[in-house]
């Protein structure tokens, strides 16, 4: 809470990044309109100029070139001409008929110049001419001849060309149109753009900070709600699918949230009173035996035994619960024979078999093996028969059935008691469920039994499941990959 005070708003971020882009995209404009308009422009101009000498001169020996001359220079808009140099000599093949550049007067002087130069520079030459005076500097010298206001730049490529049986040289002329007021008319429009430009990026920086940052902050005054506790909030608007998406994401939040919440207020309900129960049991019994003498018998004491004994059976559920849940539990994994274990477990219900006349059957073929920790497979099954031996109603028998199936093995605890309801049989796994939450006190347990069964087999990645219907019974069951059987 405290960091968000040294962070600057959305919009002051949103109105900056458009601030900067909006500068870097009028100074790009600057010196692509302004500083290098002039050297665009001539280097265009230069290679059209040396494109179309290139395509005179890969045409000179041609029957027609004079009218593809005319052609090239028409389209190109240039002074195309061409001369034998045979001899020393300048003797015209083919010039202009009609001069672009009126003063493009190619006297002899000049054109010795324009020879001389292409010769020097291996053939050809690119050179800088003025209308008025001639100049004859090559371009590629990086020396650009000084203007009078008057003169007109022309852009002069030259091509002395020898073939087996002549010379020719190809003189190909274009005017450079000065840029100045070209620059200038840009310079005025790019003050007004420049301007427009940022007072448009300043509007649009308002409206999407405003458009951007407004839901942001609604959202936040309802998370400051669900900070308090009111879970009864619906996060809504959102104008763009990121907000859209937070605002579901937070409106599930706070429904699960309060679903955790009642179900804190439940479980501390259930467990206060599960633990009250028995406490009050022991309190009251032993008072009596206290204060009379005659009631300090046997089956009191009992009484109180297994009441404590209820409140640690409590205890130890709630720590293995929370402890499971939080994963806090490693598995002591080996191999052990499940059958072996079950018959163990059977063995402590013989008391019981004798006492209450129950009737349990564990029923098998081979002695499989798995691979787990054989502890907590004790506790599936002790909370499985524990159950059955408590819901069993009248005829008190308990089946457990081993069947081996596709390499696995399934375990069956069944029972013909009073059986669960349909829409009862989702929920009976949950931590803390108990069907009858009324009446059955004296047999129940703590009602997190089949919660540690789904735990412990959800860490195996166990199938486990129930088929129950009313009045008729119910067979829970689980299934694990066995390791190896033994016939
Ligand atoms: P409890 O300690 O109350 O048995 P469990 O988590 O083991 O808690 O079981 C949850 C509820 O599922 C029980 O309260 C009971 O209503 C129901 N239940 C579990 N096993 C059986 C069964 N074999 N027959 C009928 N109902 C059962």
């Amino acid at each position: 809470m405290k960091q968000t005070k040294k962070k600057l708003p959305l919009k002051v971020y949103l109105a900056c990044a458009f601030l900067i882009f909006s500068t870097v995209l009028i100074i790009l404009m600057w010196i692509f309109q302004t500083i290098l308009l002039d050297p665009f422009y001539r280097g265009i101009k230069t290679r059209q100029v040396e494109r179309c000498a290139h395509s005179v001169v890969q045409n000179i020996k041609q029957d027609d070139l004079r009218e593809m001359l005319s052609v090239i220079q028409d389209q190109n808009n240039m002074n195309v001409s061409v001369y034998n140099t045979t001899n020393g000599e300048f003797t015209p093949i083919y010039t202009p008929d009609r001069f672009m550049y009126t003063t493009s007067m190619i006297n002899r002087t000049s054109m010795y110049q324009y020879y001389q130069l292409a010769l020097n520079n291996g053939g050809e030459a690119t050179l800088k001419a003025s209308k008025n005076s001639f100049l004859t500097t090559p371009s590629f010298h990086g020396y650009t001849p000084p203007l009078d206001k008057e003169s007109v730049e022309l852009l002069v490529y030259v091509n002395v060309l020898d073939t087996y049986d002549a010379q020719f040289m190809v003189v190909v002329e274009s005017e450079i149109t000065p840029l100045t007021s070209t620059v200038e008319t840009l310079r005025l429009q790019l003050f007004i753009i420049t301007g427009i430009i940022i007072a448009v990026s300043i509007i649009i920086a308002i409206i999407t900070a405003h458009y951007v940052s407004k839901p942001i902050r609604e959202t936040n005054e309802k998370a400051k709600q669900l900070a308090k506790q009111n879970y009864d909030i619906e996060f809504s608007g959102g104008n763009y699918k990121e907000l859209c998406e937070l605002n579901d994401t937070l409106t599930y939040s706070a429904q699960e949230l309060s679903k955790v919440d009642n179900l804190r207020r439940e479980l501390i309900a259930n467990i206060s009173h599960d633990l009250r129960t028995p406490l009050t049991m022991i309190t009251g019994y032993s008072e009596v035996m206290r204060d009379l003498p005659g009631e300090n018998t046997p089956e009191n004491v009992q009484i109180i035994i297994d009441e404590a004994t209820r409140l640690s059976q409590l205890v130890t559920d709630l720590l293995d619960i929370s402890k499971l849940e939080s994963d806090a539990v490693k598995m002591q994994n080996c191999v052990f024979s499940l059958t072996s274990c079950i018959q163990d477990i059977f063995s402590r219900y013989n008391k019981l078999i004798e006492q209450d006349s129950y009737n349990i059957v564990f029923e098998y073929e081979e002695n499989v093996f798995i691979n787990a920790d054989p502890l907590r497979i004790s506790q599936v099954m002790y909370n499985l028969i524990n159950n059955a031996i408590n819901y069993c109603g009248e005829d008190k028998i308990v089946i457990v059935r081993q069947k081996v199936q596709n390499k696995k093995v399934l375990i069956e605890v069944i029972d013909h008691g009073d059986g669960i309801a349909e829409d009862e049989l989702k929920y009976i796994w949950d931590r803390y469920y108990k069907v009858d939450k009324e009446h059955k006190r004296a047999v129940i347990g703590t009602g997190l039994g089949l919660s540690i069964v789904k735990n412990i087999l959800n860490k195996y990645d166990a199938d486990y499941g129930v088929y129950s219907k009313l009045h008729e019974g119910s067979t829970f069951w689980w299934s694990i990959p066995i390791y190896r059987e033994d016939n």
